[in-house]
C-alpha cells in the first residue's frame, strides 16, 4: 500500500492510489486466490466459486472486495462460517463477520457468483471480462479484474493463484501459470491452471478461443542454453494463423535471449503468446502471458516492436510491479526502452537514433506530462511511454553502459516479483552513479519540460 492504514473499517479513509481511488481495500493482505469457474460461451454466463486466503492487517468487523455490479454474489463464508451480512453496491462487495476479528487473523473467505460478466468503464476505455465473436479476452489493466472475480484490486497487492475453468470442450482456455490439469468430461472441459509466483489482480487473465497451442521453434528445455534461454515458449492461436505466427514472431527466441542477457533472467517458468481471432487495438501484458491480435499477427513482420515490449512487460510490471500507478513509467518506459535495445542488437537502428526521433518527436508536442506523476488520463499517453524511455536512455548516457545495465540486473534481482516505486529505482541507481543524480531526475522525470537529449 502506498500509504498506512489509518482507519478500520471499508469505507473510510483516504484512497489507497489517487490515480483510482475506489480500487483496492484496506485491512487484510491477500496471500491466495482460488478460482472454480464455469463458463457458457454461447450465452456469456459466469458461475464461480472464489476462495480468497487473507490475513488482516488491522481490527476487522467487516471487509470489502472490488466485485462487478453485474455479478450476483449468492453465498458467501468466512473460515467455513456463513456471513451474518453482506452487501454489494457500487462494485464493492463488504461483507460482515461472523464476529470482529483482531490483527493477524487468518481468514478464508468463499464467495459464490455468477451473471454476465461486462468490462468495466473507465477513462481509459473498457477493460477486464471482454467476450470476443467466438471466446473471452480478459484484460484488466488498470482497474478490470474485478469484472472477473472478487479481488483486492490494486498493484500493490499480489497473490499466487490456482484458476480452474470449465466450458465447451471444442473452445481452448488458457489462463496464468502453469498447466496443471485438463479434464474432459462429457462435452466439457476442465481447465486448470497453477499460478505460483505472486500475480497482482489486474495481471490476472483468461482467454478462451477456437485456438490450438503450439511450441515456438528454437525454444529450449529449461536449462538448456540456445535461442530462447532455455524459456518455454508457446503460442495459443487460431490454426489458420499458424504460418503468419511463424515468421511474425520468428526472432521472439532471440529476442528472449537478448533480454536475459540485457535484463537477467526471466522471471516466470514459462511465456504464452495468445493470438486473437478478433483484432485487437494494442497487445496487452498478463503474467506469463501477451496477448495479441490477429491484425499483430498478418505475416508481414510489422509488428516485432510490439513483440519485443510485451515480453519486456515479463520483467518491468509483470515480475517488478509498480506500489502505486502514478509510477507508471516504471513499466512502459522499460518496456518501450527494450524495444530500442531489441532493435539495436538485432540490427536496426540504435538505441541513440530512435532515443534521438523519439525527442524530436516529443519536442513538437505539448510537453505538460509529469513523467514521474502523469495523472490518471495521461498514465498510459505515448508520451509517457517515450518519456520513460529517454529517462533510462539519459540515465545510461550519465553513467555508461556497463553500470546501467548492471543496475537494470540488478533492479529485477532485488525486486523480483515484489512492488516498486520510483524512489526504489531511484536509490538503487544511486549505487551505480559516480556523481549525484538529482540533476537528472528532476530534469527528466521531475519536470514536464523536455530538456536536450545529452
Ligand atoms: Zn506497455
Amino acid at each position: 500500500m502506498s500509504k498506512p492504514a489509518k482507519h478500520t473499517g471499508v469505507t473510510s479513509g483516504e484512497p489507497i492510489d489517487s490515480y483510482l481511488p475506489s480500487a483496492g481495500n484496506r485491512g487484510y493482505r491477500v496471500s491466495r486466490y482460488e478460482l472454480d469457474l464455469e463458463y457458457n460461451v454461447a450465452s456469456n454466463r459466469l458461475a464461480g466459486r472464489a476462495t480468497v486466503t487473507a490475513t488482516t492487517v488491522e481490527p476487522l468487523a467487516r471487509l470489502s472486495f472490488d466485485l462487478s455490479p453485474a455479478l450476483t454474489v449468492a453465498k458467501v463464508t468466512v473460515n467455513g462460517a456463513r456471513a451474518p451480512k453482506f452487501a454489494h453496491r457500487g462494485g464493492k462487495l463488504t461483507i460482515t463477520m461472523p464476529k470482529p476479528v483482531p490483527t493477524g487473523t487468518a481468514l478464508v473467505v468463499t464467495v459464490r457468483y455468477a451473471g454476465a460478466p461486462v468490462p468495466v468503464h473507465g477513462p481509459w476505455g473498457e477493460v477486464g471480462w471482454e467476450e470476443l465473436a467466438e471466446g473471452v479476452l480478459v484484460a484488466s489493466q488498470p482497474n478490470g479484474a474485478s469484472s472477473w472475480f472478487p479481488c483486492d484490486d490494486h498493484p500493490s497487492s499480489k497473490a499466487s493463484y490456482r484458476i480452474e475453468l470449465t466450458c465447451d470442450s471444442p473452445y481452448f482456455a488458457v489462463a496464468n501459470g502453469i498447466l496443471t490439469g485438463r479434464r474432459v468430461r462429457a462435452a466439457q472441459t476442465t481447465w486448470t491452471y497453477e499460478q505460483s509466483e505472486p500475480m497482482a489482480a489486474y495481471l490476472a487473465t483468461i482467454q478462451i478461443g477456437e485456438y490450438e497451442r503450439v511450441a515456438v521453434p528454437d525454444s529450449r528445455v529449461p536449462g538448456s542454453v540456445g535461442p530462447g534461454a532455455g524459456v518455454p515458449m508457446s503460442a495459443v492461436l487460431p490454426p489458420r494463423l499458424r504460418k503468419h505466427f511463424d515468421r511474425d514472431f520468428a526472432r521472439q527466441p532471440q529476442m528472449m535471449e537478448v533480454f536475459t542477457d540485457l535484463f537477467g533472467p526471466y522471471p516466470f517458468p514459462a511465456y504464452t503468446v495468445v493470438v486473437t481471432a478478433d483484432e485487437l487495438e494494442i497487445p496487452i501484458e498478463a503474467q506469463g502471458i501477451s496477448v495479441f491480435g490477429a491484425n499483430h499477427c498478418d505475416g508481414h513482420g510489422r509488428e516485432e516492436r510490439l513483440v519485443a515490449h510485451e515480453l519486456a512487460h515479463q520483467w518491468f510490471g509483470n515480475s517488478l510491479t509498480l506500489r502505486r500507478w502514478r509510477d507508471i513509467w516504471l513499466h512502459e518506459g522499460f518496456a518501450c526502452y527494450a524495444e530500442w535495445l531489441w532493435s539495436e542488437r538485432s540490427g536496426g537502428p540504435a538505441t541513440h537514433q530512435l532515443a534521438a526521433a523519439a525527442h524530436a518527436g516529443l519536442a513538437r508536442l505539448p510537453q505538460d506530462l509529469l513523467p514521474a506523476d502523469p495523472g490518471p488520463e495521461l498514465m498510459f499517453d505515448d508520451r509517457l511511454y517515450k518519456r520513460g524511455a529517454l529517462v533510462l536512455h539519459a540515465l545510461r548516457q550519465g553513467i555508461g553502459d556497463r553500470p546501467f545495465f548492471d543496475l537494470l540486473r540488478e533492479w529485477t534481482r532485488k525486486f523480483r516479483h515484489a512492488t516498486v516505486t520510483t524512489e526504489d529505482f531511484t536509490d538503487l541507481a544511486a549505487h551505480y552513479a559516480h556523481q549525484p543524480l538529482h540533476p537528472l531526475w528532476d530534469a527528466w522525470l521531475l519536470s514536464p519540460a523536455l530538456p536536450p537529449l545529452p
